[in-house]
């Protein structure tokens, strides 16, 4: 193990996560399982620049693994995209004593943590903290299976009211970029359709699939779209598109929005959390730096930073076929 690194700090940044509080216990408890002492950054770059920090024992972590959002707050922070910014964030480590640090973000944070760590050698570690599953590395991040149970049980209850009132859902779900909860919650929920960034469905599909469905003896739909979907009108713009092809659907339309980021962490999230913070501070001990820890075929696995920030998370192609077979 090496000898420099006495102090972590750990920080939460971008978009909070249900799971962020789960992994900065990790950090904290494996820390302290290793007699290194360990530092709370407050706000992201934005409290590194600014020095909130806080020295975090054991016992300052008790009760939150079930806690959704993140105790140390997240802040997005433009000061840390420039030079001064992070020259005044590494001199307050350098005050604090801080060796290294594990960050719990996306990828925005992560192209941050690499920045710094090129500028000034500091050793960075990552950990995915994102609801979108959309970074390269890991088949999870954190908080996604979190928000996919939540998007399936609202679903569930909005389908009580659609099949009262015969009526088309068209519900939409987090994701600019990927449709990861798009198309898993959407096949989880019986969705009849699931609109994606990845894949252009079309319109013509979409009313054809509508009309065939109720042709089948369906008396109502829901329809699961991604924010950034592929056909390129908003949720609303849809709607009425719909509405004047098929004029016997009476379209109500459900925005999920930031609920979906809330909530207590599912089981897999806390454990995956635990793990994560544990092969991250484990990581630094051993003396590696820049790499995000992740998880793939249910193994803990360190990819670069590099590679995580610039490659492509997929959406597994056959999920479509299965949800094209399901709704039939
Ligand atoms: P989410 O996926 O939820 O958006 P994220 O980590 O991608 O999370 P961002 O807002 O993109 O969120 O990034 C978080 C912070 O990382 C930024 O506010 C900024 O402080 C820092 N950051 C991002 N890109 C850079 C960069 N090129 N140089 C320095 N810092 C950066």
């Amino acid at each position: 193990m090496s000898k420099e690194i006495k102090k972590i700090g750990v920080l939460t940044s971008g978009g909070d996560a249900p799971g962020m509080n789960a992994a900065i216990r990790s950090v904290v408890r494996t820390c302290a399982y290793h007699h290194i002492e360990c530092v709370g950054i407050y706000r992201g770059y934005q409290g590194m620049i600014e020095g909130d920090f806080k020295e975090m024992g054991p016992r300052s972590v008790n009760n939150i693994v079930n806690k959704g959002g993140t105790i140390l707050k997240s802040a997005r922070s433009k000061e840390f995209m420039t030079p001064e910014g992070r020259k005044k964030a590494y001199d307050n480590l350098v005050a604090a004593g801080v060796n290294a640090l594990v960050i719990i973000g996306g990828d925005g944070s992560f192209t941050g943590a690499e920045v710094f760590n090129e500028e000034y050698g500091f050793p960075v570690m990552g950990i995915p903290g994102t609801i979108d599953n959309d970074i390269f590395g890991t088949s999870h991040t954190l908080g996604y299976d979190t928000a996919l149970n939540t998007v399936v049980e609202v679903i569930d209850k909005i389908r009580d009211t659609a099949s009262s009132h015969n009526r088309l859902f068209f519900v939409e779900v987090m994701g600019r970029d990927a449709g990861h909860i798009a198309l898993n919650a959407g096949i989880g929920a019986g969705a009849e359709e699931i609109l994606i960034p990845e894949e252009d469905l079309g319109l013509d599909r979409l009313l054809e699939s509508l009309k065939k469905s109720k042709a089948s003896g369906k008396s109502s739909s829901i329809v699961v779209i991604a924010e950034g979907d592929k056909i390129g009108k908003n949720v609303f713009e849809l709607k009425d598109y719909v509405e004047e092809n098929l004029p016997e659907y009476d379209v109500r339309v459900s925005v999920l929005g930031h609920m979906q980021r809330g909530g207590a962490p599912t089981c897999y999230d806390r454990v995956l959390a635990s793990r994560l913070g544990v092969k991250a501070v484990e990581s630094i001990l051993e003396g590696k730096s820049n790499f995000m820890v992740g998880v793939l075929q249910d193994k803990i696995a360190l990819t670069p930073l590099e590679q995580a920030i610039k490659g492509k998370s997929e959406i597994d192609r056959e999920l479509l076929r299965v949800s094209d077979i399901m709704s039939t």
